[in-house]
This record gives structure tokens, sequence and C-alpha cells, in this order.
């Protein structure tokens, strides 16, 4: 960690700082504050996108990059927020969000891991922490809050217009403008990110070039990514170069990341208006992919409530014979909307046993298997999915669900206390351990059980609630 981190800060032509003032940006810090953020985002933010398709899309595309760094200590998260602007923002600790207005104005799947590499490597360089770097230890924590609640401005207004907050708000406002050197080091480390993991470099230079030329087109009001990430056409001349020592290679988009963008499309505006674009493009042939048009036409009918057409553009999609969780998941749904449960479920089962990490499709089976009155197979599903996802919030309160449904108390706020565990919310978790306790079902092998994780849970809350008071 300071190996990898002195030289940098040599290089910006900073003072060392030595050891004692590099510690205060230890990496476990950086984490905790992007962890607790990234709580209060999935909590309260009404803009965070919960779509286990959309979400499992963008990890995989991100994971892939990560994965070609040398400097990734951590797992990283990657999540969506419906907001139309182009924005992308990097938190400390590795959670990367991206606005729905940057996903659709991509051009192609490069383009957006471009913006995820060059995110991704202001994580590893820990940028963040150090444009903020020569505040004192005790104020670190708060300002990178801060700082987050900035980059992602959005309704996180309660954080950064606090009275108290509003001057220092300010300050760390100017600052947030990563510098030079600091956004060309995201650049190239981002570059081999890209070109590591197989995508087509030319992506970042077009992007970047598409991304500025809408500044020009804002004027004063510049798209937020460019506010933080300010672009010059030394750094776009730079890319320019990078590329032109490379060779020509032309990388096809996923099927995944066309209808990751026709359901993003297809949840806009108003239902109507939706089925008429998609209608439109698919009538005068203007689009890139028949596949993911009718995709989002089947979605857009459906939220129009025209489940007969949609049906049918199914029936074409299925007609193109490819193998997509999605275009499963979707004939799922639509079955279910018209009270088809067990045509669903008949979709569903085959379909997780293919893509058993699909979240979308395990959610859905679940919720089914309730929806039909059937707890039994439904506790299974749960049982064997928390195996492999030991940490899915989501499954946990579908499974205290099911054992609600199977009127087995202890079970069920034994795994509700689960989702507070995961949520952070200790307190709330041991309220329901302690209603697991007064539950008069359970043997005594469960009711230990219950014991047991009490104990650890209230000896977690007592270190966070000294941990907070540091
Ligand atoms: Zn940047």
């Amino acid at each position: 960690m300071l190996l990898c981190l002195a030289p940098a800060v040599l290089a910006e032509g900073l003072p060392d700082l030595g050891e004692v003032a590099q510690a205060d940006f230890s990496p476990a810090m950086e984490k905790r504050v992007g962890e607790s953020i990234m709580r209060d985002i999935r909590l309260h933010e009404p803009a965070y996108v919960e779509d286990p398709e959309i979400n499992g899309y963008l990890n995989r595309l991100g994971t892939r990059l990560v994965a070609q760094s040398t400097e990734a200590r951590h797992d990283f998260e990657f999540f969506v927020l419906r907001d139309a602007t182009l924005n992308a923002f990097a938190m400390p600790g590795g959670y990367i969000g991206v606005h729905t207005g940057l996903i659709m104005a991509a051009q192609s799947e490069s383009e957006l891991a471009s913006v995820l590499a060059h995110e991704i490597s202001h994580v590893t360089q820990h940028h963040l922490a150090r444009q903020l770097g020569a505040q004192s230890q005790a104020q670190l924590p708060m300002l990178l809050s801060l700082a987050v609640a900035i980059l992602a401005s959005r309704s996180r207004g309660d954080l950064a217009q606090g009275a108290l907050m509003a001057g220092q708000a300010a300050g760390i406002q100017s600052q947030l403008n990563y510098s030079r050197d600091f956004e060309r080091e995201a650049d190239r480390l981002g570059f081999q990110l890209l070109e590591r993991a197989g995508f087509d470099i030319r992506g970042m230079a077009s992007f970047f070039e598409r991304l500025q030329k809408y500044g020009r087109l804002y004027e004063n009001n510049a798209p937020g990514y460019l506010r933080t990430h300010p672009l010059t056409t030394e750094r776009i001349a730079d890319m320019e170069n990078r590329i032109q020592e490379r060779p020509y290679r032309q990388v096809p988009d996923s099927l995944d990341f066309l209808l990751v963008r026709a359901k993003l499309k297809a949840g806009e505006g108003t239902p109507r208006d939706a089925v008429t674009d998609f209608d439109s493009q698919l009538r005068e042939h203007k689009y890139s992919s028949e596949l993911a048009t009718r995709y989002g036409l089947a979605i857009a009918l459906s939220r129009a409530g025209d489940f007969a057409t949609a049906q049918q553009q199914l029936a074409e999609l299925r007609r193109l014979k490819v193998n997509s969780a999605m275009i499963e998941a979707l004939a799922a749904r639509l079955l279910k909307s018209q009270n088809d449960l067990n045509g669903a479920l008949k979709i569903l089962r085959p379909a997780l046993a293919r893509y058993p990490q699909e979240r979308g499709l395990a959610y859905a089976l679940v919720e089914t298997l309730l929806a039909d009155g059937q707890p039994q197979e439904a506790l299974r599903v749960t049982l064997d999915d928390l195996q492999a996802y030991p940490a899915d919030a989501r499954m946990h309160g579908l499974q205290a669900m099911t054992y609600s449904a199977l009127g087995k108390r202890l079970q069920q706020h034994r795994a509700q206390a689960e989702v507070y565990v995961l949520q952070g919310q200790m307190l709330e978790a041991i309220d329901q351990l302690q209603l697991a306790q007064k539950a008069s079902d359970g043997d005594f092998y469960e009711h230990s059980q219950v014991d047991a994780r009490l104990r650890e849970i209230k000896l977690r809350q007592a270190e966070e609630a000294k941990d907070k008071k540091r």
C-alpha cells in the first residue's frame, strides 16, 4: 500500500508526507466511509436502481476490468442511479456509481467500459483521499463523506446543505476537480485495464470527445462528469496517441449491453411514448439490434398493460433463437402479469438451473412460488441460493417471507435479522433476534443458534458504536 502510494505522491511534486500522514488515508478507512455512504444510498436514495439484471450486468462489466488491475485490493461494487445527466463517480472503497444518462449516451460497450476503467483507476490510486489529503486525520472521514455527497450531488442535499456544512461544502467543491495529474493517471491506467480486458481502446477517446461536445452544448451547465473530471485537449491528444500505436480491433457489444440499454429506455417516460418509440424504430429499421429493440418494445407494451402484443413480440424474440437470462426473465414476468403462475414457473425453474448466477431469476422464482402457494419449494430454493450468496440481503428477505408463509416464527425473525445485518442496521437486527428468542416454535438447536447469533451481533454493534465515537 505505502509502496504504491509513495512514488505517485512524489511524482505530483507534492512534499513527501511521510508515513504518519499517509496512514491518514488508510484503505480500511476508505472502505468504511464508502460502505456507510453506500448503505445510505441503498436505503434512502430514490434514484438508486434496484434492478438485479441491470446491476448484475454492470458488475460483470466492472469486475472484468478490475480483474486486470494489479492494484485492486478489494471487491468493487458498481451501481446505477436513474438520472438523465451524464455522470459517473467513484467513492472511496471501490463503490462506483453510474447515471443512466451516461449508459444511454455510450454508443458502444467499450465506451461505457472506458468510463468505468477510468473511475476504477481513481479508486485504486486513492485519488479522492489524496485530493483531500492535506486535512487532519480527525476530519478526513467526514470530509470524504461530504465529498462523496457532493460528487453524487443529487437528493443527497441532506448532507451537502446542512447549515453547519455549507461553508465546508463550498470549500470541498472547489477541491473536487481532480488535479490534472490524477486525471492523466486515471486515463493511463484506465486505458491499460480497457486494453487488457479486451475492449476497443478507441472507446475512450471517442466517448470523452463526445462528452466534451455535450459540455459545449450545455455551456455553463456542463454535465456532471466534466465538472469533476476536467477534460483537456491535452488529455484527448494523449488518448489518441496511445490508440495510434495499437492495431485496429473491432469489438462487438455484448447482448446484455444492448438489452440493458433497451430495458432502461423502455422504463423511461410514459408507457405509451416508450411503445411508440420502439415501434417506430422497428418500422423504420432504425436500430442497431433488432433483438434489443423487440425486447424493449415488449417491456414497454407490458408497462402499458398490453400483454397480448407484448407476448407477440416475445414470440418474435424466441424466433431469433438467442440464449439470454434476461429474455427468460421477461417471458416469466409476462406470464406472471397475466396470472399464469404455473406457466411462469415452467420457465423460471429450468432458467435458474441454466443461469444459477442470475439474481433476478432466483428472486423471481421464489416470489412466484410464494404467490402460487408453494412455500416448501420456495424454502428449498432460498436455502440453496443462500449457500452460494450468503450476503444477498434481498434473498434473506424472501426467505423471511417464506418462513412466514410456513408459519415458522423463529426462522422468520432470524432470517429478517440477517437482512438488517447486511444493511448495517444492527439495532433492528438485535430486535429481530430477540423476537426469534421469544418465538414459541423452533427446537433446541434452532434456539441455541439464535442465541449465538445474538451474542455475536451485540458484540459487533458495541464495537461499531465505539468506532463512531472515535
Ligand atoms: Zn477522472
